[in-house]
């Protein structure tokens, strides 16, 4: 039996006036997926995220976590979200310590293990040579770990993070990026918003899209990738040699095949069928005929995904999201 999600939203929509910032959304995320929120600035995350986190009321539909209705019962949710919000108060006068020390208070951390909580958070997000440092004199990359520090303090099993790598340095992403691998790997599950598809795609499993209010693609990071178009899944072939002619005549005298792209001495050809058996067996007669010294599934950029959801979903009429299936929705 599979396990029961940790987080069920069905119908969710909320206005600002005549505004739909967010449109009958419909996801799961289970116990233990780091999930990424992608869409254009304005696409409806924020309001998303707030609504997970109890701040604001949605006008209709429904949030569970662990089963509990989180407009029902916000007091019982609580405890098992960390929010990390897109803003942060810089406050005068305050050291990092002080700060998370205040937070720890906040959330009814007894004294006998306040020390110890924020010690862990301040060593968990390497703020040890920082922690008697003004905030308002941190770098942004500093911030967002102060941030990411003071989400962490309640120990909340579901964290929501709102933009945590907005505005940070490649150095600053690369740690930011192992801090949430190392959070998976304590069990811990995430909701990371961005406008940035790169940014996500290498620290999510999963991405729900988001355009104009409404999730327009909820899947995971592998289907995404490696989707079959309609003309079947995309492989890059590299022969020896300096020319690419007799594969490219290969190709087009074997049927199923089909050139997309030639490119330094690299062919991306597509083949009809994506049953293993029937491409296993187009790769032994490709190897008997031609020096191959490379055969691999193609993988699309995100961006190239999105793109197509957003193409696809033109064309198609509307359907539901069935709250069996994820949903994604993503901006760029
Ligand atoms: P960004 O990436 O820029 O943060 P977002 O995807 O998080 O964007 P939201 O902040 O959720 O988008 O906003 C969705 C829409 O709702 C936007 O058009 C925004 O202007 C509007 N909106 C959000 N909050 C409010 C509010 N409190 N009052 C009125 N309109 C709002």
């Amino acid at each position: 039996m599979s396990t029961p999600p940790l987080l069920e939203v069905s119908g969710l929509s909320k206005s600002f006036g005549t505004l739909k910032a967010v449109n009958n959304a419909t996801f799961r995320i289970r116990q233990g997926q780091v999930v990424g929120l992608i869409g254009a600035n304005g696409a409806g995350k924020t309001t998303v995220m707030r609504m997970l986190a109890t701040l604001d009321m949605p006008d209709s539909g429904h949030i569970r976590i662990n089963g509990t209705d989180v407009v029902d019962h916000p007091e019982l949710v609580r405890p098992l979200i960390g929010w990390m919000p897109d803003y942060f108060h810089p406050y005068k006068n305050t050291s990092v310590r002080e700060y998370l020390d205040f937070f720890a208070r906040a959330y009814g951390i007894t004294r006998e293990r306040l020390l110890d909580t924020v010690d862990e958070v301040i060593d968990f997000t390497e703020l040890g040579g920082l922690q008697d440092q003004m905030i308002n004199k941190l770098s942004k990359g500093q911030t967002q770990r102060l941030c990411l520090a003071r989400t962490l303090i309640s120990d909340a099993q579901f964290l929501i993070l709102d933009e945590p790598a907005a505005g940070l340095d490649p150095k600053a992403r690369i740690e930011f990026k192992n801090l949430v691998h190392l959070l998976k790997a304590r069990g811990k599950t995430l909701l990371i918003s961005s406008h940035i598809l790169s940014e996500l795609g290498e620290m999510c499993d999963s991405l729900i899209f988001m355009d104009a209010g409404s999730i327009v693609h909820d899947g995971d990071m592998e289907d995404l990738l490696h989707r079959q178009t309609e003309s079947g899944y995309a492989f890059e072939i590299r022969t020896a040699g300096d020319t690419t002619a007799p594969l490219e005549e290969w190709l087009a005298l074997h049927q199923g095949w089909n050139v997309r792209s030639v490119q330094k001495q690299v062919v991306v050809a597509t083949f009809a069928s994506c049953e293993p058996d029937a491409v296993a067996a187009e790769l032994r007669q490709l190897c008997r005929d031609l020096p191959v010294i490379d055969f691999h599934r193609s993988e699309r950029r995100l961006e190239e995904a999105f793109v197509d959801i957003l193409i696809h979903r033109d064309q198609e009429p509307a359907t539901a999201v069935s709250p069996e299936t994820p949903s994604t929705t993503t901006a760029l």
